[in-house]
Parts: C-alpha cells; sequence; structure tokens
C-alpha cells in the first residue's frame, strides 16, 4: 500500500512539473513525412503459381513445346535439339543454340538436368553451359557452367556454377544426376566507351537450386577455355546453350524464362 502511494505521489508531481510523458519520450523528434517516397510507384507483377513458374511480364523461352525461340548458333536456321516429355535435350551432333532475340539486362530462370547413368570424368562428364551473353560463334560469350559436379572432381573455377575459368562457386549445391536443377542468373552487362574501352564490367548474382553461388561476381571478360579474359564490345546479345563435344550422355533442360532489367 505504502508503496502504490509513493508511485502515484510521483507520477501526480512529475505531471505537475509538466514532465513528458513516456509515450511522448519515444517519439523521435522530426517529421517522419520528410522522408517518405510516394513515387515512382512500382509496376505490378504478377507472380507465377510458383516462384519456378514465368511472372506477368517475363520472355518465355522454352515452356517445353518447341523450340521457336532459338536458332542453331552455327548457321541461325532452326535449332534442331530433341523436345520431349517438356524437356529438351541437347543434340551435340548439331552444335550450341541461342536465342533468337537478343539482351543487355535480364533476370534469368533455369532448369537443368544430368540424365541418371551419366558417365565420364572430370570435365567430360554432363558439360554443358549457359552462355549469359553469346558474343559470336562457338563458345563465345561468358559461360556459365553446366557440368555434373555431384562428386566428380574438376579444376574448382570449372565446375557447375562456376565463371568459367574466372570464378569459383560461393558452394557446390549440386543435386544427383536424374534430378532436375535451378539456376536463378541477374545479369548485368558490361558496359563500353565509345572507343570500345570498358566503361563499367559485366555483373553476375546466380543461385543453384536456391543457394547463392555468384555473388555481384565483377567479369574480367569473356570466358575463355585458353588464356586470360578478355572483353569485346557488344551492345545486346542473344543467350545461347552449349552442345559440348564430351562423349557423355546429352543433357536435358526445361522452364526457361527471362525478365528484361533496365
Ligand atoms: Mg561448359
Amino acid at each position: 500500500m505504502k508503496k502504490v502511494v509513493l508511485v502515484l505521489a510521483l507520477v501526480l508531481s512529475s505531471r505537475a512539473a509538466g514532465h513528458v510523458t513516456f509515450a511522448q519520450a519515444q517519439r523521435p523528434a522530426g517529421d517522419p513525412k520528410l522522408t517518405e517516397v510516394w513515387e515512382p510507384v512500382p509496376p505490378v507483377v504478377t507472380p507465377g503459381a510458383t516462384d519456378a513458374a514465368p511472372p506477368s511480364d517475363a520472355i518465355v523461352l522454352f515452356d517445353g513445346t518447341n523450340l521457336d525461340q532459338w536458332v542453331s548458333t552455327r548457321d541461325k536456321g532452326p535449332a534442331r535439339w530433341i523436345v520431349a516429355d517438356g524437356a529438351v535435350t541437347v543434340d551435340k551432333k548439331t552444335g550450341n543454340i541461342e536465342t533468337k532475340r537478343s539482351f543487355r539486362n535480364y533476370q534469368l530462370h533455369l532448369e537443368w538436368r544430368i540424365p541418371a547413368g551419366i558417365t565420364g570424368q572430370d570435365q567430360a562428364r554432363g558439360n554443358s553451359g549457359l552462355f549469359l551473353a553469346s558474343t559470336g560463334t562457338g563458345d563465345a560469350g561468358y559461360e556459365l557452367q553446366i557440368l555434373d559436379s555431384y562428386n566428380n572432381k574438376t579444376y574448382a573455377n570449372g565446375q557447375a556454377a562456376s565463371i568459367y575459368k574466372q570464378a569459383i562457386p560461393l558452394a557446390n549445391a549440386m543435386r544427383k544426376p536424374g534430378e532436375w536443377q535451378t539456376y536463378e542468373v541477374i545479369w548485368t552487362a558490361p558496359v563500353f566507351n565509345g572507343d570500345g574501352s570498358v566503361k563499367s564490367p559485366a555483373h553476375v548474382t546466380a543461385f543453384h537450386n536456391g543457394v547463392l553461388v555468384q555473388n555481384n561476381f565483377e567479369l574480367r571478360g569473356e570466358t575463355l577455355y585458353i588464356g586470360p579474359p578478355v572483353y569485346k564490345q557488344y551492345d545486346t546479345a542473344p543467350i545461347k546453350l552449349q552442345a559440348h563435344g564430351d562423349p557423355s550422355p546429352a543433357i536435358s533442360f526445361r522452364n526457361i524464362w527471362l525478365r528484361e532489367l533496365p
């Protein structure tokens, strides 16, 4: 009882003295409206039924039914890889394929599968590749490596999810052969000056099966099999998939889409 009386007396005396209340003391000084930004309002993008499905503003590059969005890199004729059961399987005889359209910056989703019963080792085991920009025939461009890296030793900057011979992936997130894998990639194209020199280098962020494997990595140039990387000026470029010459069974792709970014 004594305590209650004491507290009451303290409260009354502080009010009488004009002290701020507890609630007033918690409120920061200044006008919160000064730091509110109302425009521009972001565009509404309706997500897919799952995070793997294309959202409303995506360009669908392969929906499992046909290769209408693709051509053969070699002769720009029809892409002749094998479409069946909602997936496309590499036909190594016909070579790399690439998109008809060209892109600069984008967010891309792609799924790939090493066949169960894959054979070979090192770089000769399910080798393919996602070229984030195809700057010419053959393997010219910037390759995010595709390989069976499930219990398969190779050089670390050439395993799955490496930026080929430039960036070791931050983790090995491989699923077993026979299971589908996902890549989510954010590609920021290099910018060149008028004289062809690099104004700002390319950057890539990538997730492999939801695991961060490249964190805004700054590329040193195109990914080369031999020798140090070097930049070659380009503006927009197709996206390319690799038909690697190794003798192991061919890999498959499905559900490929992208969203162009400013
Ligand atoms: Mg490759």
